[in-house]
């Protein structure tokens, strides 16, 4: 169905399934505040499926349900399909990096009895969103003699929290007269770390007494923050929104929301005729860039694996399975926002309750950096979503000249496979916390199934 609200046709059976459904997505994102704890939960929930680890295999067969992890930042999930890879396999892309605030790698610096840790930020945040609010620290430390060290302070029960210090208004007179860009600064973002000084004779200060309670506590030394990543995200869980609880207020639904339920429809879906992935990656925030993004030479290093295995493989067929591969770029929509409608075209936005959200092409201002998706390709899918009762919409990211932005779905094009945006739209887009309708990421995972089982070469 296009263009309906997809509230109506449920019934109470169906309402307390979808309910049942985010209340995973909750704990997936509650837990899932980095993308290495994506990937270690998306493990988790595979195995609990019977997937296993490709390292386990000797061989792949028709029915085998595989996993392929890169650099703890990176997770593919494959059901093996009937017909040889060759033939182009069905993709659910979707990324789980988060905007977010970055440790520098020199960090920590005392200030009047306070210490302090300097942070840069990750993606495209709203600067003046992310002080006075509790922040959580995850991550982490490899010393020098390989050993990890888990960073996970915030997010547990009686864990202390993190904030950046905003002006009282009695005194910000001049700052609030800046613009929004510059009310808070890059390098004004740094994280109030504790305030006890050592008192030995007060021949030491507030830093010597945070590296004793480094070393007690995580046993690092401060040189060992070259060797780390640790993320400065929102502290606290996802919660329910509105008095009907029908959304779900959280940190990092873009784009964990696609990720979650890229890889629930993978699961869900079982074996189909074509091979069917869930492909979950880094760094999409900064550009899709190094061994962890799109661009990454990895995902076609693991379709080699996974062909070798299956016995099939040649340079030649790897070719061919890419350009014959059809793909839904699984990420988030802006949602219209009626605070905001000024900057959206309203026959072409994306609306909160209507379902997944297929956009052609995204790019800004004349289409500049999209991938414009095959419209033979769309028909497909349009027939796909109506013979399993979807509700889904068309939108463009806002008004032709107001703005615009990107997905991996040109990185894949680029790979010359059929791909096209398609995911769950979201208010308050790259804020601390997102808002989504639970209705439109049960459509989003109801269509991503359909998607998996049905979508065929485009001749
Ligand atoms: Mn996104
Ligand atoms: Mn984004």
């Amino acid at each position: 169905m296009y263009n309906e609200n997809a509230w109506k046709k449920y019934d109470d059976k169906s309402l307390a399934e979808l309910m049942k459904f985010n209340d995973g997505y909750k704990d997936f994102i509650s837990y899932g505040k980095t993308e290495r704890l994506c990937v270690k939960r998306a493990i988790e929930i595979a195995e609990k499926y019977g997937f296993k680890d490709i390292k386990s295999f000797n061989q792949l067969n028709p029915g085998d349900k595989v996993y392929v992890t890169n650099r703890g930042k990176n997770i593919c999930a494959f059901v093996i399909g009937d017909e040889p890879m060759e033939k182009g396999i069905n993709i659910l892309g979707a990324h789980i990096d988060s905007p977010r605030l970055d440790i520098k790698q020199n960090p920590l610096y005392e200030s009047n009895d306070f210490t302090l840790l300097d942070t840069h930020y990750y993606g495209g945040i709203v600067k003046y969103q992310w002080v006075a609010r509790p922040l959580a620290l995850h991550g982490v430390i490899y010393k020098k003699d390989g050993t990890e060290v888990i960073v996970n302070i915030g997010d547990n029960e009686n864990d202390p929290v993190f904030v950046i210090s905003d002006l009282l208004p009695h005194l910000a007179a001049e700052k609030n007269s800046k613009p929004g860009n510059k009310v808070i600064e890059g390098e004004g973002l740094d994280l109030t770390f504790s305030s006890i000084p050592l008192n030995e004779e007060d021949k030491k200060g507030a830093k010597e007494k945070v590296l004793k309670i480094l070393k007690d506590t995580l046993n690092v030394e401060v040189d060992d923050f070259v060797s780390a990543e640790i993320e400065v995200v929102p502290a606290g869980k996802a919660l329910d929104l509105g008095i009907d609880r029908s959304m779900v207020l959280g940190y990092g639904h873009d784009d964990r929301v696609c990720a979650y339920t890229s890889l629930m429809a993978v699961l869900d879906a079982g074996k189909a005729k074509y091979t069917t992935c869930a492909f979950l990656v880094d760094k999409e925030e900064i550009g899709s860039v190094g061994a962890t993004g799109a661009q990454s030479a990895w995902f076609e290093n693991i379709l080699a694996e996974l062909m070798n295995l299956t016995g099939d493989y040649s340079e030649l067929k790897l070719r061919r399975c890419l350009s014959k591969s059809r793909m839904l770029s699984s990420d988030v929509s802006a949602g219209y926002d009626p605070l905001y409608k000024g900057v959206f075209e309203e026959k072409n936005a994306a609306y909160c309750g209507n379902g997944i959200v297929f956009n052609k092409y995204t790019g800004a201002r004349g289409k500049s950096g999209c991938n414009d998706a095959d419209p033979k390709f769309i028909a497909q899918i349009r027939n796909i979503m109506d013979n399993n009762n979807i509700n889904y919409q068309t939108a463009e990211l806002g008004k032709v000249d107001v703005g615009g932005g990107g997905t991996i779905a040109y990185i894949l094009g680029n790979k010359d496979m059929y791909v096209v945006d398609a995911g769950v739209s979201i208010l308050s887009m790259h804020a601390p916390c997102e808002i989504v309708s639970k209705v439109d990421v049960y459509e989003a995972y109801k269509a991503y199934i359909a998607f998996v089982k049905n979508a065929h070469e485009v001749e």
